[in-house]
């Protein structure tokens, strides 16, 4: 930190909805731990005003950067001046780095897949092994791009929409050269069983609220399964928890979170090695306080 940075500056998110995201709470705790005067706050910017917002951005001079979070990663794509090579790859960008009235794009969801598949199920590397994602929206690209530095080779996507699914495997054939098939959602457990997977994601939003859960047969599958659910809940999802009863390694989608966040929190400050697990017991703890069981309809 140069001591310029002593000055106050902003920082944010900006979604659509975005009473619901977590950034605020950690963005803010890691300023005060690091004893800097910033302030991190939620965006909430309708559809019409994003262009007017970005524009106005470029003048406000204290701004030092902030999230992009659903529905804007890709507007934010085409809008940023100066792009990192994932967000390019992925043509969406979750960080914006302000300098000057110049925008610089990054995606740092990648390292939070990543970091979790690697620390959290230990899974160093994906080469030789099958990976199942359910999903074909914005998390599933950019899951299928941190699986191809992982090394996966055997990707099967699973998802709703059909065309979605088939878009995203051409994407995956020809930017990563993988071998990639695809089911439709009502067929997730036939295609679990066909492919035997090592990993499954789940990059959907189901789990988010307890009307829907993923139903997969555990019982049945090999025991060396894990499973990443990108979504997070107190005390886990469904699908997580499920995974675990049948004493399978799994993990919810907070470490995803977190280390995204930590991420960019490093591009806007240029502060690294900060505590994962410090920040992700403040996290645990202060949703836990703040919304309880709740925390689904806050
Ligand atoms: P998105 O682009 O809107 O994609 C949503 C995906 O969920 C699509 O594949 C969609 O299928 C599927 N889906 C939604 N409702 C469904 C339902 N009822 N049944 C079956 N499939 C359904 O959103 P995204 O950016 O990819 O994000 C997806 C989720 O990932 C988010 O909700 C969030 O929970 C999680 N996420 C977590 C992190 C983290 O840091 N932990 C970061 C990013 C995202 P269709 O194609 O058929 O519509």
């Amino acid at each position: 930190m140069k001591s310029s940075d002593k000055e106050i500056k902003i920082l944010g998110v900006i979604g659509n909805p975005i009473k619901h995201s977590l950034s605020p709470l950690f963005q803010n705790y890691l300023l005060k731990r690091y004893g800097i005067p910033w302030y991190y706050i939620p965006l909430w910017i309708d559809g019409e005003g994003f262009l007017q917002f970005w524009k106005g951005c470029r003048f406000i001079k204290n701004l030092a950067g902030f999230n992009v979070t659903l529905p804007y990663k890709e507007k934010a794509f085409s809008f940023c001046d100066i792009l990192s090579e994932e967000a390019k790859v992925i043509g969406a960008v979750n960080t914006v780095v302000c300098r000057e009235g110049v925008m610089y794009g990054y995606n740092t969801d990648i390292d939070g897949i990543i970091y979790t598949v690697k620390n959290k199920l230990h899974l160093e590397t994906l080469d030789g092994k099958k990976v199942l994602i359910i999903g074909a929206g914005g998390a599933a690209k950019a899951a299928l791009f941190a699986l191809y530095k992982l090394q996966a080779k055997d990707v099967c996507i699973v998802n709703r929409t059909l065309e979605k699914a088939h878009a995203l495997m051409e994407y995956g054939k020809s930017f990563y050269n993988m071998n990639i098939t695809v089911f439709p959602f009502s067929m997730l457990n036939e295609a679990i069983s066909q492919v035997e997977p090592h990993l499954i994601i789940n990059a959907t939003s189901i789990g988010l609220n307890e009307t829907m859960e993923i139903k997969v047969d555990f019982q049945t599958y090999l025991k060396d399964l894990k499973i990443f659910d990108m979504v997070y809940n107190v005390g886990g999802t469904k699908f997580v928890n499920n995974a675990i009863k049948f004493g399978i390694e799994a993990i919810d989608g907070i470490y995803m979170l977190v280390f995204q966040g930590i991420k960019s929190f490093t591009l806007w400050t240029g502060l690294e090695n900060i505590d994962v697990e410090e920040v992700i017991t403040f996290l645990k703890n202060e949703v836990k306080y703040r919304y309880g069981e709740n925390f689904n309809n806050r």
